[in-house]
C-alpha cells in the first residue's frame, strides 16, 4: 500500500481517494458540460498514489493526459454522515495534487455512459505533496493555484471559486462512503487543463501549501 506524508512527520494510508467532477464553473465550460446539482464523485485506488517530488510517470500509449491540479484534503479524523459543520474537525492536513486524467478514454466512456476508472485510476494517476498539517493553513478555502508546464501558465484559479465548498464535499462524500483517517479528497480542478508528454517540466503552487517543480516520463515497459 502507498503512504503519504505530512509535514509533521506522520505518515497516513489511504484507503482511498476521493475525487470530484466539474467542481470549477470555467472548468465545466472548457468541458463543454453541465452544472450539477450534487458532485459528481469517483474514486481513485490507493495504487495510483504517488509522490510529485519523483517524475512523474505517464501511460503515452493511450491517448491524452491531462493535467489537473486541485487542492487535497487529508481525512484526519474518521467519520460517516458527517455534518458540514463539523466537517473541518475530520481534516488533518492539505497537499497539492495533480488528478491525472486520461482524457480520451475518459471522453469515450462519458459518450457511451461507462465508468471512468480506468481514466482516473491507472496507476500514478494521483500525483502527491507533502500534506501541511491543518491548522497551518487559515483559510482553505481562499488559496491560489497555479500550474505552468514549461514555464507557462496553464491553470490559475483560487479555492474560492468551487461549486461545492471543502464542507459540502465531505458531508456529501461521507453519506455513502465512511471517510477512514488517511483518506484523501480532492476538491476540482480549476480551468486550463491540458495534456503533458514526456520531457515537460510542471511547477505547481497553492499558496501556503506547496510548490513543486517535477518532472514528466513515459512510463515505458514496465
Ligand atoms: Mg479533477
Amino acid at each position: 500500500m502507498n503512504s503519504v506524508k505530512r509535514t509533521d512527520g506522520k505518515i497516513f494510508t489511504p484507503s482511498k481517494i476521493i475525487g470530484v467532477g466539474l467542481n470549477y464553473s470555467e472548468h465545466i465550460a472548457e468541458m463543454r458540460s453541465q452544472r450539477t446539482a450534487d458532485p459528481v464523485l469517483f474514486l481513485k485506488p490507493n495504487s495510483a498514489l504517488a509522490s510529485i517530488n519523483q517524475p512523474i510517470r505517464i501511460p503515452t500509449a493511450y491517448g491524452a493526459v491531462h493535467h489537473e491540479i486541485e487542492l487535497a484534503v487529508l481525512i484526519g479524523r474518521a467519520g460517516f454522515h458527517i455534518p458540514a459543520d463539523q466537517a473541518f474537525r475530520h481534516v488533518g492536513g492539505y497537499a497539492l495534487a495533480l488528478d491525472l486524467t486520461l482524457r480520451d478514454v475518459q471522453r469515450k466512456a462519458k459518450e457511451k455512459g461507462h465508468p471512468w476508472a480506468v481514466a482516473k485510476g491507472f496507476r500514478g494517476a494521483c500525483p502527491v505533496s507533502d500534506f501541511v498539517p491543518a491548522e497551518h493553513v487559515a483559510n482553505p478555502q481562499n488559496l491560489e493555484l497555479t500550474l505552468s508546464i514549461n514555464q507557462t501558465l496553464r491553470q490559475n484559479g483560487n479555492t474560492n471559486q468551487m461549486l461545492f465548498t471543502i464542507p459540502e464535499l465531505i458531508a456529501y462524500a461521507s453519506r455513502f462512503f465512511p471517510l477512514e483517517e488517511g483518506d484523501i479528497l480532492l476538491t476540482g480542478t480549476p480551468s486550463g487543463v491540458g495534456p503533458l508528454v514526456p520531457g515537460d517540466r510542471i511547477s505547481a503552487k497553492i499558496e501556503a501549501v506547496a510548490q513543486v517543480e517535477t518532472t514528466c516520463l513515459d512510463w515505458g515497459n514496465d
